[in-house]
């Protein structure tokens, strides 16, 4: 069971991104838990604004640091009369960070709550992030309006990795990154398609030989597609 707790101010679009599906069916079945905390119930003015100008003039608005301390204060005071006293990794989704891959997936999988920090704007006032954040995620080299996708690639790719989140524990053994090489082709019914036939020895029934395969069409594959991951 892995509890993801969401620091965000657009609850209801990360509720609703991991709802469905195989992550929603693990949310039901009590393997997954999310809990989107809107950033913006912890402003402190009247207008409960939480953005405000950046000191030496730019463009864009910040997120300020206060809002942002007390939601994660709340957050971890739950966590803490939930039973779990062990340090909680706080997760800045950032263009900044280190990039998100199949091996940090596997380490947060570990975890038994996990903050998630989403960004909006220009993005939050430094202080904060000096104070909470354990760890700075990015996806990919490119710049997204806020942290909310991001963050949800994180969800989704670090739950199914719980155990019983995937129906078929096997389907996240075998798959692309899990010995360093991506995954071989498959197949299934009908026999032929457009001409094309399934590949004989996947037919044999002879598994010794199909795993031989299947293990030389994953080298192949990486060294065309993803030469870089055989390094
Ligand atoms: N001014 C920031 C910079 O140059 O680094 C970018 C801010 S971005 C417009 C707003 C928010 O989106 C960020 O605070 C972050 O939470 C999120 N974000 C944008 N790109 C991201 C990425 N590649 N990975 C993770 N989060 C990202």
């Amino acid at each position: 069971m892995i509890s993801f707790h969401i620091m965000t101010l657009f609850p209801e679009m990360v509720t609703q991104g991991l709802g469905t599906s195989i992550i929603g069916r693990g949310i039901e079945r009590g393997f997954v838990g999310i809990d989107a905390v809107n950033i913006r119930d912890y402003a402190f003015n009247k207008h409960h604004s939480v953005d405000d100008y950046t000191y030496g003039g730019g463009a864009g608005m910040l997120m300020q640091a206060e809002p942002v301390f007390e939601c994660y204060q709340a957050i971890l005071r739950e966590i803490r009369e939930n039973g779990n006293d062990s340090p909680v990794r706080c997760v800045y989704l950032t263009p900044q960070g280190r990039v998100f891959d199949q091996r940090l997936a596997y380490e947060l999988a570990k975890e038994e709550d996990l903050i998630l920090l989403c960004g909006h704007y220009e993005g939050i006032d430094e202080r904060v992030l000096e104070e909470i954040v354990t760890d700075h995620v990015s996806i990919g080299d490119y710049v997204l309006t806020g942290g909310e996708l991001a963050a949800m690639v994180v969800c989704d790719a670090v739950a199914r990795l719980v155990p019983g989140v995937l129906n078929n524990e096997a389907s996240s053994d075998m798959e692309t990154f899990k010995d360093g090489l991506l995954e071989y082709p498959q197949y299934t019914r009908p026999e032929v398609w457009h001409g094309k036939k399934v590949p004989e020895i996947l037919l044999s029934g002879h598994h010794e030989n199909v795993e031989k395969w299947r293990r030389e069409q994953s080298l192949l594959r990486t060294r065309e597609r993803r030469p870089d991951l055989l390094k």
